[in-house]
């Protein structure tokens, strides 16, 4: 049997509705050989999740999915949001910390923002939200789908998240986000590996324009492999199979790591542990590559 290799999941310490031994629980009975742990900007989990781990026969690797920016260079461009996991990183590098700590700040309170818009047309309230945010975990959106599926307003998160807690809606509030080639700068500095997630789920998505045509994405992709990106997470049920093709080619030209995962959430997703997954031999490449700390099982 091939190792079953799983690089991003998540726990209640960002938007996953598992604690970090559950999580470990839920990965062992899936059959995940290889767990790769990214929550949202923070490595609050970490320490659980080790000890959840250690004499269970399953390596754990310690990650972080931190929340970057893109924005294009024209004229009254928007920035999109983008997600880079960083594998292995040293949890203590300072400009890690400083960044993580700096967007969870402005998340809590673009979080209070939208609540605040929101409290106008559904009764809800801040103490309401935060009173299920565990203390160090990341705020997010789908802590404010939480109170309105829990009040009736919404019947899952998926509702939610088309309805008032959608991004172009008149109730969101942007939080700020590093530059993407900051991002990778980042997750370098502290001796990680800098993997793009889920980089092509749509037209309008990702770290460039997927549409130009295919000389104008490889120098775009190049500002980013020269900053340190150092793989893409091609295997990911939201990034559409023509934008899998285009991936493919981008991994290709420049050598990257290509990944596999499942995006696990817990029941706040339908992401099922292990629906995708990495082959060994990408997996070895990670591990040759960080510095940062160390693989634990
Ligand atoms: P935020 O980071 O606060 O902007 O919220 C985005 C997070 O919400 C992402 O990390 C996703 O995991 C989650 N999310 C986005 N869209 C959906 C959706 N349609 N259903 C469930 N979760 C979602
Ligand atoms: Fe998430
Ligand atoms: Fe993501
Ligand atoms: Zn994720």
């Amino acid at each position: 049997m091939p190792l079953s290799i799983d690089l991003h999941s998540h726990t209640r310490a960002s938007d996953g509705s598992d604690t970090p031994t559950e999580l470990i629980g839920h990965a062992l009975q899936a059959g995940i050989d290889v767990l790769g742990l990214s929550d949202h900007d923070t490595t609050s989990g970490w320490a659980e999740a080790s000890d959840a781990v250690a004499g269970s026969g399953m390596t754990l690797i310690r990650g972080i999915e931190l929340s970057a920016q893109v924005i294009d260079n024209i004229p009254g461009a928007i920035p999109r949001s983008v997600h880079l996991l960083g594998y292995l990183p040293d949890p203590h590098n300072p400009r890690l910390q400083n960044e993580t700590e700096r967007i969870r700040r402005h998340r809590d309170d673009r979080l209070r923002l939208m609540v605040d818009r929101l409290a106008v047309d559904f009764d809800i309230t801040w103490d309401e939200v935060a009173a299920h945010i565990p203390p160090g975990a990341t705020p997010g959106r789908p802590h404010i789908a939480h109170i309105l599926i829990e009040k009736g307003f919404f019947e899952d998160t998926t509702a939610a998240f088309a309805g008032p807690l959608r991004g172009d809606g008149p109730y969101h509030v942007p939080h700020y986000a590093p530059r993407l080639r900051d991002a990778i700068e980042v997750i370098s500095d502290a001796g990680g590996v800098a993997v793009l997630a889920h980089p092509y789920t749509g037209e309008r998505s990702g770290a460039v324009n997927h549409n130009a045509p295919i000389e104008q994405i490889l120098a775009a992709y190049q500002v980013f492999v020269e900053a340190g990106l150092a793989g893409l997470e091609i295997n990911h049920r939201e990034n559409t199979e023509a934008g899998k093709e285009v991936l493919a080619t981008v991994a290709r030209e420049f050598d990257l790591i290509v990944t596999g995962s499942s995006d696990f959430h817990g029941a706040k997703k339908p992401n099922q542990l292990g629906e995708n997954t990495t082959t060994p031999q990408q997996f070895e490449r990670i591990l040759e590559r960080a510095t940062g700390c160390e693989p634990l099982s």
